[in-house]
């Protein structure tokens, strides 16, 4: 308790838990700029830096000097299958840990990565899988626990309502039809899995039952993307008027555009107006999926819907080899290229989010800060958290991310590198105490 003003004027009250960073640019909407940001671990919210300062006479318990890095709201992954050989979708317990452990030993470790929130994504499964998994996969909402690591925005159910003749790496045999609405589906996944721990769930409109179903998903709250489809431009467009609001992996398990039949993608070429909004869309940026071209166009057709997504799996990060996947599938993972087994098809990715950002900038010529919104401000606005998360604004959350953009030595080109990550106002990664520890 302080028993008087302090010569500089300012409380120094010990333990208010306020941090200020000084020397960095933070991003702003489409800019960067060098200002300070006042963050509390109390409250693990961002403040009013003004307000603290001039108003509230605090001063911070301690200043962090940035030398000159970016400072970003903390990543947001909003297609992640696994990683650190664990994949969300599989939830045997031959012996291993248990599954809601794994899950916390990942997001312990993805938080070190600059994610900082994500959704946990299950592939197409058989509805045993969903009802066990899913509850371990729920936001973690009240808790706001940084020494938990990364945080679950809620799951993201990619199937079993998808096409089969568009199914990727999704084992045919589970995929079902909506055919009887939101029956179907809480037969599935478990009806009291249906509004949380469930966020959003991707599905092709052109199956039968699927726009009803896209209309009561709606009026529950939950959002819906269209992807794994072999829906028209018009079939396409029928599901956004009934409130999907996003495409899956664009151009990935789906029909090329055809100058006749633009396909889903066609929804990129609509004019933005009351009926009908452009939709959000996840692109994979890991320089396999997509040719980096395809990338550009899709940006310049709709630089604010674009989500940078990793698709990445349970491999990611692990030698190479040939591994057991769900169904009884095996993926052969060739250094970042995953393959199924039987048939060769492209089985998600291994990549960083981080790494996806810095290819991204490389090849669209984009700002730094229209980079990281494709991971930050514009993921949060798909999932209806634009105040909460993705933003530096005052009432977000303190998830940050301290980056450093290098000039990468053979390939052209430029690279992020995450020096720190802040959670709920506490640090909870450096890199420079992490390699002296090392
Ligand atoms: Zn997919």
């Amino acid at each position: 308790m302080p028993s008087a003003v302090p010569a500089n004027g300012f409380f120094h009250r010990h333990g208010t838990g306020v941090t200020k960073f000084t020397n960095c640019f933070l991003v702003r909407g489409d800019d960067l700029v060098q200002e300070d940001l006042w963050v509390s671990s109390v409250s693990g919210k961002i403040l009013n830096g003004q307000e603290m300062l001039y108003g509230e006479r605090v001063a911070p318990d301690s200043i962090v000097d940035l030398g000159g890095k970016i400072l970003s709201p903390g990543l947001i992954d909003l297609q992640l299958n696994g990683a650190f050989g664990f994949d969300f979708s599989v939830v045997s317990e031959d012996g291993a840990m248990p599954y809601g452990k794994r899950v916390q030993q990942v997001n312990k470790k993805l938080v070190r990565t600059g994610v900082t929130s994500y959704t946990p994504t299950l592939t197409s499964q058989l509805s045993e899988v969903y009802q066990k998994a899913l509850p371990f996969l729920a936001p973690s909402g009240a808790t706001r626990d940084a020494a938990m690591g990364s945080e679950s925005l809620g799951a993201h159910c990619e199937g079993p309502f998808i096409n089969p003749n568009k199914n990727g790496i999704h084992k045919e045999a589970v995929l079902q039809s909506p055919t009887h609405g939101l029956s179907s589906l809480a037969s599935c996944y478990g009806a009291a899995n249906l509004t949380s721990p469930i966020k959003y769930i991707t599905l092709a409109p052109e199956l039968p039952g699927a726009l009803d179903t896209i209309r009561n998903l709606t009026a529950l709250g939950l959002t819906v993307s269209i992807g794994h489809s072999e829906a028209s431009y018009e079939e396409a467009r029928s599901s956004m008027q009934a409130g999907a609001t996003m495409i899956t992996h664009l151009f990935n398990a789906m029909e090329p555009m055809h100058h006749r039949n633009p396909g889903i993608f066609g929804l990129l070429g609509q004019t933005s107006s009351s009926l009908h909004r452009k939709p959000y869309f996840g692109i994979i940026a890991d320089g396999i999926h997509l040719h980096h071209t395809t990338v550009k166009i899709a940006w310049n057709a709709h630089p604010d819907g674009l989500i940078l997504v990793t698709d990445a799996m349970a491999l990611a990060g692990m030698p190479d080899g040939t591994y057991d996947w769900t169904n009884g599938s095996r993926i052969v993972k060739n250094g970042n290229v995953l393959t199924l087994e039987e048939n060769g098809k492209i089985a998600g990715s291994s990549i960083q989010l981080v790494d996806c950002v810095s290819n991204f900038l490389n090849w669209t010529g984009a700002s730094v800060p229209e980079a990281l919104k494709a991971v930050t401000e514009t993921p949060a606005k798909m999932l209806g958290l634009v105040d909460v998360k993705g933003s530096l604004r005052e009432g977000a959350d303190a998830d940050l991310v301290v980056l450093d953009l290098q000039e990468s030595g053979v390939s052209k080109g430029k690279k992020f590198c995450v020096e720190q990550v802040w959670k709920f106002g506490e640090k909870v990664f450096d890199k420079e105490e992490d390699g002296k520890q090392a």
